[in-house]
């Protein structure tokens, strides 16, 4: 499948809800992958047999170019960097994003305390944690990431694409732009049928939904003639797709706010409300995080108080 000159569409499966990430190929002088999906049964062979439609293998790539180190999008990373392609992503995500896979004792503890402290049950926390095990081993973190930066101008494939730092979603995630037709590789910044998860985790900047609704305010100013996202098909409505995005996230906000009041409560309490009904593990994981990043918003804009609790943190009017 192709969607826009020198660039063919790889979707890969991955075992997420999406059941897809879009990885991209940029062809002409010579061949760049963007993303590389995770390390599972599907998702590698599907990605060397679209990869071999091609008269290509890893090896032959002069480039894998990540949008941001989320594990459906930076998984194979290290298997690939492997076959001799160099790796590259964002100065900033290989500061605040990549760390996460290659420091997991750390990580794994900062993350237990920030559950801890905002109301997640033990019981949740055991199945997080048999949870981020199965991912940690499907991710190979690359051994000697090359970066890239803001606003830098990238030749790709003999094609110029213009770097767009979009924090939200990851510290440090990336957009690139063909200015010449207006072409954009999207990442997770913007998809079709989903809000992306914007959340608090214990690495992440304290006030990522801020990011994220100041990001998409960059990426409006962009001309954007078609969007190639991560996931789900590509997006020719770009501004008003970011607009619906906007608007959703602040009705959650209001919602939000129309929860709280009375006692303090946990992050945790505010989840379930937010998010009610039967979810997995994952997507509560998910759910939590989200819940913390409106809270977290609220909190920076002065319209909510924090509270210790005992072990706990509570957020009230
Ligand atoms: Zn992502």
């Amino acid at each position: 499948m192709s969607s826009a000159p020198g660039i063919a569409v790889i979707p890969v499966p991955i075992p997420y809800p999406f059941k897809y990430v879009n990885c991209y190929l940029l062809l002409g002088d010579g061949a760049v992958l963007v993303d590389c999906a995770l390390d599972t049964p599907e998702a590698r062979p599907a990605l060397e047999a679209a990869l071999a439609q091609h008269g290509l293998k890893f090896a032959d790539l002069d480039r894998l170019v990540l949008t941001h180190h989320h594990p459906d999008h930076y998984g194979l990373a290290g298997l690939i960097e492997a076959e001799g392609v160099p790796v590259y992503l964002l100065d900033v995500e290989l500061e605040r994003g990549h760390p996460f896979w290659t420091q997991p004792e750390e990580m794994a503890r900062a993350g237990l305390e920030l559950f801890r402290r905002h109301g997640v049950p033990e019981e949740a926390l055991s199945n997080l944690g048999r949870e981020m095990e199965k991912t940690r081993s499907r991710v190979h973190p690359p051994k000697n990431p090359r970066t890239f930066r803001d606003g830098e101008v990238l030749e790709l494939a003999g094609q110029r694409w213009r770097v767009v730092w979009t924090p939200g979603h990851a510290d440090g995630h990336a957009m690139l732009l063909r200015e010449s037709d207006g072409v954009l590789l999207a990442g997770d910044h913007v998809l079709e049928r989903i809000s992306p998860n914007i959340g608090v985790w214990a690495y992440s900047y304290p006030n990522p939904l801020g990011l994220y609704l100041e990001s998409l305010e960059k990426a409006k100013g962009l001309e954007v003639s078609l969007a190639l996202p991560g996931h789900y098909r590509p997006l020719r409505d770009f501004r008003g797709r970011i607009e619906e995005l906007a608007a959703h996230h602040q009705e959650r906000l209001d919602y939000l706010l129309g929860l709280m009041n009375g006692q303090p409560k946990t992050c945790w309490e505010l989840s379930l409300k937010l998010f009610p009904g039967e979810l997995n593990t994952a997507q509560r994981r998910f759910a939590w995080s989200e819940t913390l990043a409106h809270l977290e918003y609220l909190l920076h804009a002065g319209r909510i108080r924090k509270e210790t609790m005992g072990e706990t943190i509570g957020y009230r009017l």
